[in-house]
């Protein structure tokens, strides 16, 4: 990684999430491995997929309430549109207890189908677009030419209306030039769009410099996931991306974070959130801010916030103006919203909104061949009984363990 990037962002000028094992932010349920599309890279066994029943889903939810609480439910896959009984599961874990988020690459959503999802207690849906799926009607696009679909996603969303909207997108070296596009793309939206994260794209054989083993046994781990060239020649890291984000917004500043399991420095989940008022960005909330949050939440709700909808997202004055009571950072975010509603005085009826920037760099390899993953990971998914990371769930399908890694000797 570049030093002086690294350097440019210290994780101890964030706030550590208070997320955990036990008690986080968000869980993810997975009902079904069946997908309408193939995207480059994706770590589910696609060849023999299966659904899940309504029963056997209501059992990983029964785990997920036994071993962790959480303010939202992320139901993912495959694609969990495909899933037969996507209306009733959804209003299962709504009863139960949590917001469901549907992370969704979207070519199943209709109108109808999302007002129905809605009725039965969605909270909002995580839309994956990225140049790694070749979607049927936008081949070839650019991730900039792709703004056009996500578009089209969040004004679905906006239209039926009280619902929080999210895109994911997969970078990597090549689409990281094309990510202050993105950026650009929110902030003309953001009324409409609440969150954009980036995934850092990963490859377990981009070094060839480790050895694997699950259960004592040397693997092929490379065969465990789909080859593809997509990824490039190398990792993209989070401060590299925080650096791109800035040519285009030089205001952005993360706020909080999640470190590695082995890195304490390791920036796994970056998170920042912007206020956005009649497009322009009036600054980016303080660590105290997210502190604040995150404790007022768990004190009230009894878990930690992970989505906000429209309505909360929305109140980027009052936010900017209660916080600023207590903190300097967000003073300065509130006077710079009163000179812009000075300035241009129709602001003064403009509602200011937050938006939220997420970067996640999924697991890296420590030279000893530790790997390091998000501590506090929210992505924990069921299997067996157990709670697991769901970035690795194909290597207990494959191996019946976690496999481990280990620096390959040097040839004699
Ligand atoms: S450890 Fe894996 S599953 Fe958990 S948040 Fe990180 S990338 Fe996602």
């Amino acid at each position: 990684m570049d030093q002086a990037l690294d350097k440019a962002l210290d994780h101890r000028d964030f706030y550590r999430l208070p997320w955990n094992y036990a008690d986080n932010g968000i869980s993810w349920l997975e009902p079904t491995t069946k997908c309408n599309l193939r995207c480059e890279g994706c770590y589910r066994d696609l060849e023999n997929p299966v659904h899940k029943t309504l029963d056997e889903v209501r059992a990983d939810l029964e785990v997920f309430r036994r071993l962790r609480k959480s303010d939202c439910m992320s139901i993912a896959g495959g694609d969990p549109l495909v899933y037969p009984d996507i209306v009733p599961l959804v209003k299962m874990v709504k009863e139960m207890g949590w917001k469901p988020i549907v992370n969704t690459n979207g070519i199943a959503l209709t109108e109808p189908l999302l007002k129905e999802l809605k009725e039965a207690g969605v909270f909002g849906f995580t839309f994956h677009i990225d140049t790694s799926q070749n979607r049927p009607k936008a081949k070839g696009w650019s991730e900039t030419e792709l703004n056009a679909e996500r578009l089209r996603y969040a004004e679905m969303v906006a239209k039926v209306g009280g619902l929080a909207c999210s895109f994911n997108a997969t970078v990597n070296e090549q689409t990281l030039p094309e990510v202050p596009n993105l950026v650009e793309w929110a902030r003309k939206h953001a009324d409409i769009v609440q969150t954009m994260v980036f995934i850092l794209f990963r490859s377990p054989d981009l070094t060839g410099e480790f050895d694997y083993y699950a259960q004592g046994r040397k693997l092929n781990f490379g065969s465990t996931y789909k080859e593809t060239q997509w990824g490039g020649q190398r990792s993209v890291f989070a401060p590299e991306v925080a650096a791109t984000i800035r040519t285009v917004d030089p205001l952005y500043k993360p706020a909080a974070f999640l470190n590695g399991t082995a890195n304490p420095e390791s920036l796994k989940w970056l998170l920042a959130n912007r206020i956005v008022l009649g497009g322009e960005i009036m600054g980016y909330v303080s660590p105290r801010f997210m502190e604040l949050v995150q404790n007022v939440t768990h004190l009230f709700t009894g878990s930690y916030l992970a989505y906000a909808g429209p309505g909360s997202t929305a109140r980027g004055k009052l936010a900017a103006f209660a916080a600023g009571l207590i903190d300097r950072d967000m003073r300065a975010v509130f006077w710079r919203i009163v000179k812009t509603c000075l300035t241009k005085p129709a602001n003064i009826f403009r509602r200011a909104h937050l938006q939220s920037f997420m970067i996640i760099q999924p697991v890296n390899f420590e030279a000893d061949g530790r790997q390091d993953m998000c501590d506090g990971c929210p992505d924990m998914t069921v299997h067996d009984g157990k709670l697991v990371w769901s970035c690795r769930l194909e290597e207990l399908n494959q191996y019946g363990s976690f496999v481990e890694a280990a620096p390959r000797p040097a040839a004699q």
